[in-house]
């Protein structure tokens, strides 16, 4: 699936062999799929072509610049959510038209740094950003455009650390304070308010949390009309989920219909901030057992790719499916798949059956394309992993594996 496929019992990325990739690069390595990833952009942005849309990618779910290029190639605008990730966008060359900046926590110089870009619109997330931008863009001379990001306080039924869009979660505005913030812009000379926007969580596997977030956010658009405040867009966030084990989340054609039915009437140009659902079976992680254990009551594969290469299942208790690079035949036992890193929360897998494995042997990890590198971290004072994209039978490294030096460099 997803372009990564056994053949003749050997793991192949596209057409090129895992193994031979991992004996060239190293371990722990990621490995993206190029197919995957234009597959995957087209069919999500296709879903929604009844609408007049826009599809920004997130940038925080996979931001090499590879990957950023790609989907820029294929039309994609994006979301961002630092002045780091602005600078990457601009980097491979999005237009500046097509980015929209989230987060709530806005720096000042990031404020100024995206209005001197040209950025299509800030989703706004307090009144005291809004001030905050209004008070920069006049000191620019300019007028900055503005969504305000609405709570609808739905519950995306995911994980609590990923659900955004509830009353106890710090994002947005809840309505009754977004209404007052859209009346406060009327009287503010630099900034307009141009849209509405929401994002109510990550790994949604069921479309009716957002029909629930987006019939709140048209009644409330019906409200916003009738005391003549005019808006442009609606941003309807990212958020669809992804196979990672059993889950059967909805395809993005089932996704796009829906809102295609909702919003046939309303004339409003849809953005879209997909990010997981784009990226996230598009990579693998590979690793390598360093060691195996057993005591009474366990047995431990300790591998090489540890959670500061891969945080999700220490961060999340996340699933991630495993298994061996080159198919080995033999009969399954059950692991802690545990990485070198000086914590009990440094698992991949826990009480997982796999082929016996021994020393030498390689795993694959997957569904490791989305939140996997961008997360990852020094920790350990272990260098971050090299990636890789494959497109086809060509290889070309993504990101070189991090050094001694590296780790260093900026230290006195
Ligand atoms: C993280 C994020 C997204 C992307 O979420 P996915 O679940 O990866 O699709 C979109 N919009 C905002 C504001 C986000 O914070």
């Amino acid at each position: 699936m997803n372009h990564f496929e056994y053949r003749n019992g050997s793991l192949f990325a596209e057409d090129m062999r895992v193994t031979a990739l991992a004996k060239e690069y190293g371990t722990p390595l990621y490995i993206y799929s190029a197919a995957t990833i234009k597959r995957h952009f087209k069919a999500f942005d296709s879903a929604f072509d009844g609408l007049d849309h826009m599809t920004c990618y997130s940038v925080k779910a996979n931001s090499n610049l590879s990957v950023l290029k790609m989907l820029a190639e294929q039309g994609a605008g994006m979301d961002i959510v630092s002045g780091g990730e602005l600078y990457r966008a601009l980097k491979v060359g999005v237009a500046p038209e097509k980015i929209v900046y989230s987060g709530v926590g806005k720096r000042s110089s990031e404020i100024r740094q995206a209005l001197e870009a040209g950025i299509l619109l800030f989703n706004v997330e307090s009144v005291a950003e809004l001030l905050k931008i209004n008070e920069i863009a006049k000191e620019m001379d300019t007028i900055a455009k503005v969504s305000f990001r609405v709570n609808p306080d739905v519950d995306p039924q995911t994980h609590p650390y990923i659900s955004t869009g509830m009353q106890k979660n710090k994002f947005g505005l809840d309505i009754q304070h977004s209404l007052e913030a859209y009346k406060m812009t009327a009287d503010l000379d630099h900034v307009e308010a141009v849209g509405m926007d929401c994002h109510i969580g990550s790994q949604l596997t069921s479309i009716d949390p957002f029909l629930e977030a987006l019939e709140k956010l048209l009644d409330f658009y019906k409200e916003l009309k009738g005391l003549g405040i005019d808006i442009q867009y609606l941003d309807l966030g990212g958020g669809l989920g992804i196979s990672y084990d059993e889950e059967e989340p909805p395809h993005p054609n089932e996704f796009g219909r829906a809102l295609t039915y909702m919003l046939k009437d309303v004339p409003l140009k849809v953005i879209l901030e997909p990010g997981r659902v784009i990226v996230g079976n598009a990579g693998i992680m590979v690793t390598e057992v360093l060691y195996t254990k057993s005591n009474p009551t366990k047995n431990f594969l300790i591998v090489d790719g540890a959670m500061n290469d891969l945080v999700r299942p220490s961060l999340y208790g996340s699933y991630h499916r495993i298994a061996e690079v080159e198919q080995n035949g033999r009969n399954t036992e059950e692991y802690d798949v545990v990485g070198p890193i000086c914590e009990s929360s440094d698992f991949l897998a826990r009480e997982r059956e796999l082929p016996r494995v021994v020393d030498g042997e390689r795993l694959v990890v997957y569904s490791a394309g989305a939140y996997g590198f961008t997360m990852s971290s020094n920790y350990n004072s272990r260098p971050r992993a090299c990636e890789l994209m494959v497109d086809g039978d060509t290889v070309s490294v993504a990101r070189k594996r991090e050094t001694y030096e590296d780790l260093i460099e900026n230290e006195l």
